[in-house]
Parts: C-alpha cells; structure tokens; sequence
C-alpha cells in the first residue's frame, strides 16, 4: 500500500507528541507536516517541543518547520490535537477543504452526524461519515475518539452489554496528571494529593460510553438504554487512567461468567487486522492487586485495557477496575487505530 501522508495538528503537546511517536515507522502512514500555536510557528520541531516521552525525538520530526494550524497543509489526513475550543472551528475548516479529520478533542464529539468511534466497539458507526458528508457538503470529515477516561469503561462495558445487557453502571475515576496535557497542573497541586474534581469530565463519562455502546441506523445514533454516575478524582500518578465500577446487568450473572465474557472478546475481524490494533483487547487479571497504572499501563503497548478485582457487589451486581493509557488507547493510539479503520473501509 502506498503511504498516505498524514498531519499532526497541536504536534507539541502531550497527545501530539504521542501521536509523533506512534506515526514513527508507521506502515500506512507517513508524517508531512506538524502544527502548534502562533507562538511556535516558523521554529524547528525540535525548538518548539519539549519532549517528555521516554525515548528519543525521532530525527524526521526534529527537523521539521512548525506550521500554522490552517488547511494548508500538504496531507490528505490530519490528526487532530488541539485544544477542544480551537478545535471547534479549525476541524470543520479542515474537513471542508477535504482533509480527513481524526480528533481526540470534545468539541464535535456529540455531533449526531459525526462518529465517536471506539474499532472494537462501533466500528459500524463509520456510516456516518457518508450522512455527515451529504449533509454538511464536505469532502472530507470529522471522525472522534472519545475522552481518555470513557475509554476504558466502554471497552468493559461492551461484552457485558451484548451478554447480558445493562441497567445502572456507578463510576469513580483515578485520573492521571498527563489527561491535563502538558504542563497541564501545578505540581504544588498535584503532590501528596487527590483532586475531586475535573471539570467537564463527568458530563462526557456519563454521556460518551451511551453514544459509542448504543446503535446506528445509517443517518443517527440511538443511545444506549441505560444509566451512568460517575465520579471523577485527579490523582498524583503519570499516566494511565483507572476506574473503580460497578454494574446492575440487564440478568444476574457469575463472576465467573462475567470474567469469560469479559476476557474472551474478540473485535470484528477487519479491526483486528488494523497496525495499530493489539493482539489482546481486553485482559482481565487474577491477582487481587492489579491492574495498577504503573505495571500495567503499558500492556499490549498501551492499546489493551486491563480488568481486575472482578467480584460480586452486596447493591447491584458486579464490580471491578480498569486501568487504560490515557495518552495511548485514549487519545493518540485509539485516534490513529480510527484512521486506519477509514481506510480499511475505502472511506480516505
Ligand atoms: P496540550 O498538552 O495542552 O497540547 C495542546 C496542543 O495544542 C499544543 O500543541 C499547543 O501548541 C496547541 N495549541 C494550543 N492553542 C492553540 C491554538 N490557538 N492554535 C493552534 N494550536 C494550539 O493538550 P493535550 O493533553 O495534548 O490535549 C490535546 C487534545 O486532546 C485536547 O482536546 C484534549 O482534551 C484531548 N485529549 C487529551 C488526552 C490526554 O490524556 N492528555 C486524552 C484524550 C483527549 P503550543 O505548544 O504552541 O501551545
């Protein structure tokens, strides 16, 4: 296959600089122009960006002229890390003129014509690239991955969803510092502390994982059927994003059945064939003490989503924890798995 070339806009930022990483070597696609602010247009990428991942700045990106964020970029399709309120303009502007948009920001998430694709989950809601197209007169589009925290939850949720169904799902989130970007909080904040509270964040848990888990028709999305309440805390760990939940099925069901359910999912088989998909969606552990984000963030190179403490619960039914990587699966990773999905399905 002939690489298509590929844009990252807001390339210096915590996602950007993941999806910088991730598009190293990449076998569909091949990076031709970086974004940021006005501050850093004009300077090198490696003169904008402070590089805060483990690992080296790959040499293709350090040398490269930081550009405004503008549909001028010579890419057909653009990966998009702005800051949600930019993003609410420029993606449109973008898609407009014919690029592919794929978005990690909120602002058009909740779009009834546009996607929040999850491959594993959804991968049929791509349909919706064709109404968005017809109904907004673009050639190109705007498909989103959803918040870093709904991820995780909505992966668990989906096995249990078509097993048994779902009444009332109970969340409380260990957030990590990276989800604010970069430098994202004071470390004055941060240090031998939790903070209760992340603004905007519990509307999107309790509203994403219905849009990604419910059904579509070709033109719009039904939500799913049931309910979400969510806490959300901001906790002193680097990355990775763990959820404390608890379910009411749709029918009682054993930890043990809901432990199979759970680990044996399997995506649709065109998802499992995309790069970037791992080999392992979801990985459930025994020990009583996992998934922690230190230990397991990193599995299946961040892409797989780790279940534990699965148990019963003396309210509803069931309770477990799941820890996904938040600038990974979250964000960049899921973001790029969602490109090649497009593609996979002659949509670029
Ligand atoms: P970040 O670290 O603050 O990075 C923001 C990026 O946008 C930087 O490259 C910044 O460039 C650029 N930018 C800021 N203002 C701009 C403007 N007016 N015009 C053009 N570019 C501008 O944020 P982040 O954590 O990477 O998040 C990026 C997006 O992904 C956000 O919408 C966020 O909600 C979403 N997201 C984040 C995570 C996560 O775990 N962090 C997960 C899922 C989704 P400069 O360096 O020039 O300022």
């Amino acid at each position: 296959m002939k690489k298509r070339k590929v844009a990252v806009l807001g390339a210096t930022g915590a996602v950007g600089q993941r999806f910088v990483q991730l598009l190293d070597g990449h076998p569909w696609f091949t990076v031709t122009a970086l974004t940021g602010s006005e501050r850093k247009v004009g300077l090198t990428y490696k003169q904008a960006c402070r590089w805060v991942l483990p690992g080296e700045m790959p040499a293709w990106a350090a040398e490269l002229s930081v550009l405004s964020s503008e549909p001028e970029v010579d890419a057909e399709l653009v990966f998009s890390a702005l800051p949600s309120e930019v993003a609410q303009s420029v993606e449109p502007d973008f898609a407009a003129a014919g690029y592919h948009v794929c978005s990690n920001a909120a602002a058009h998430r909740t779009a009834s014509d546009v996607p929040l694709l999850f491959p594993e989950v959804n991968s049929d809601h791509t349909v919706l690239v064709d109404a968005q197209r017809n109904r907004r007169g673009w050639s190109g589009c705007i498909v989103t991955n959803c918040n870093c925290t709904a991820s995780g939850v909505t992966i668990s949720l989906k096995p249990l969803l078509d097993a048994f169904g779902l009444r009332r799902v109970f969340v409380v989130s260990l957030q990590s510092i990276s989800g604010a970007g970069y430098p994202g909080l004071a470390a004055l904040d941060m240090i031998d502390n939790v903070v209760p509270f992340i603004r905007g964040e519990e509307e999107k848990l309790e509203s994403e994982p219905l849009k990604m888990l419910g059904s579509c028709d070709g033109t719009r999305v039904t939500k799913a059927d049931f309910g979400i309440s969510a806490h959300c805390n901001r906790v002193a760990v680097s990355e990775g994003h763990m959820v404390c939940v608890t379910v009411e099925l749709g029918r009682p069901a054993s930890v043990a059945e809901v432990v199979d359910t759970m680990d044996s999912f399997a995506p649709p088989e065109m998802v499992r064939e995309l790069p970037s998909s791992p080999p392992q969606v979801l990985r459930v552990r025994p020990e009583n003490d996992r998934p922690q984000p230190r230990l397991d963030r990193d599995t299946g190179a961040g892409m797989t989503t780790v279940v534990g403490r699965v148990r019963g619960d003396s309210l509803l039914h069931i309770r477990y924890v799941v820890l996904s990587h938040n600038t990974i699966k979250g964000a960049a990773g899921g973001s790029l798995q969602n490109a090649e999905l497009l593609l996979m399905k002659g949509l670029v």
